[in-house]
């Protein structure tokens, strides 16, 4: 198995852990009744259509820059990170622990909220789409005229459900009917206030973060940060230098493919066409850039 293949739910994977899920960019394995192990795949998806072929080390910019704001963002709220050691999961072969170095994240098992906390600081994709349909964004009023890619008078919360095909907006009313008030105002506290800290860092190496999406966990009664968070996948960051209201700024990471694809007689439904080594390549240097940019690290010293 390479690192940009899709595991078969049920099958088994690395040390004989069992697949909980396989999402589009990352597999589950069920580590033990407390823990989850989390294993990000070089895969990539454009248009919500998964390549075959993987861009050389996502998974590990992904983990690398994901594991850099836990740790950043500890005061703000606790997560579920527990290790990112090969050597804490147990039964790997050799082979499997090379593959995985720096691509896993052992994390405290949680049960997800039903909704995906979404934060937007300037109006682009569906908040630019609704705001040109209702003059607001999901309910809530805004000043008229704002160009796409403008910067929203403060940001936003606009939360969607989670679900397997296609994420639908939540009002407020309804997102906090969905988890309860006592968990609404704690998800709500936290996803600003994470969104506020990742646009500050962000800012200071040249990035604006136009909008990001956090998905929070229950383990008894404390709520905590899960999945990914402030990385590329789960965000939109733009280079200060490319924003201009009124434009559509491309995004930091995937821009370079999505430039390839526009250049094919593609339909955008899959199969996705076989990518070009070239463009993957590029992308792959567009993500350890990246992580350089964000982390200081670079990725060969991870
Ligand atoms: P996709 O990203 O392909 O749209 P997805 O977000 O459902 O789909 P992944 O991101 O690949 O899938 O997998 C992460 C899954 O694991 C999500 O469903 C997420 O809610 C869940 N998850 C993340 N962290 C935890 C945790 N600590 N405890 C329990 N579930 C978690
Ligand atoms: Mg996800």
């Amino acid at each position: 198995r390479t690192a940009s293949q899709v595991a078969a739910p049920g099958s088994k994977g690395p040390g004989g852990l069992a697949l909980v899920a396989a999402g589009k960019v990352r597999d589950l394995y069920d580590l033990d009744r407390d823990h989850l192990l989390f294993v990000t795949s070089d895969r990539v998806s454009a248009f919500d259509v998964v390549l075959n072929e993987g861009v050389p080390n996502k998974g590990r910019v992904l983990t690398a820059v994901a594991t850099w704001w836990f740790e950043q963002t500890r005061d703000v709220i606790e997560n579920h990170l527990v290790s990112t050691s090969v050597d804490d999961v147990p039964g790997l072969s050799a082979a499997e622990r090379e593959t995985l170095a720096g691509r896993i994240m052992i994390v405290r098992r949680t049960r997800p909220t039903s909704v995906e906390w979404v934060v937007r600081g300037y109006l682009a994709g569906s908040g630019w789409k609704e705001y040109q349909r209702t003059g607001g964004l999901w309910g809530q009023e805004l000043p008229s005229g704002l160009e796409h890619a403008a910067a929203l008078p403060d940001p936003m919360l606009t939360p969607t459900t989670k679900d397997d095909a296609h994420d639908l907006p939540l009002s407020l009313d309804q997102a906090r009917e969905r988890v309860g008030d006592e968990v609404y105002a704690q998800a709500e506290r936290a996803a600003m206030a994470l969104f506020r800290r990742g646009s500050e860092v962000l800012s200071q190496r040249g990035l604006l973060l136009a909008d990001t999406k956090f998905e929070f966990g229950l383990i008894g009664d404390d709520l905590i940060l899960i999945d990914e968070a402030l990385t590329p996948d789960s965000s939109r960051m733009w280079p200060v230098s490319q924003w201009q209201p009124g434009t559509n700024p491309p995004a930091y990471d995937k821009q370079p493919l999505r430039d390839w694809l526009e250049t094919l007689d593609w339909n955008k439904q899959p199969p996705a066409p076989v990518a070009d080594p070239a463009v993957l390549e590029r992308l792959s240097l567009r993500y350890v850039e990246l992580c350089e940019r964000l982390t200081g690290r670079r990725l060969s010293s991870l």
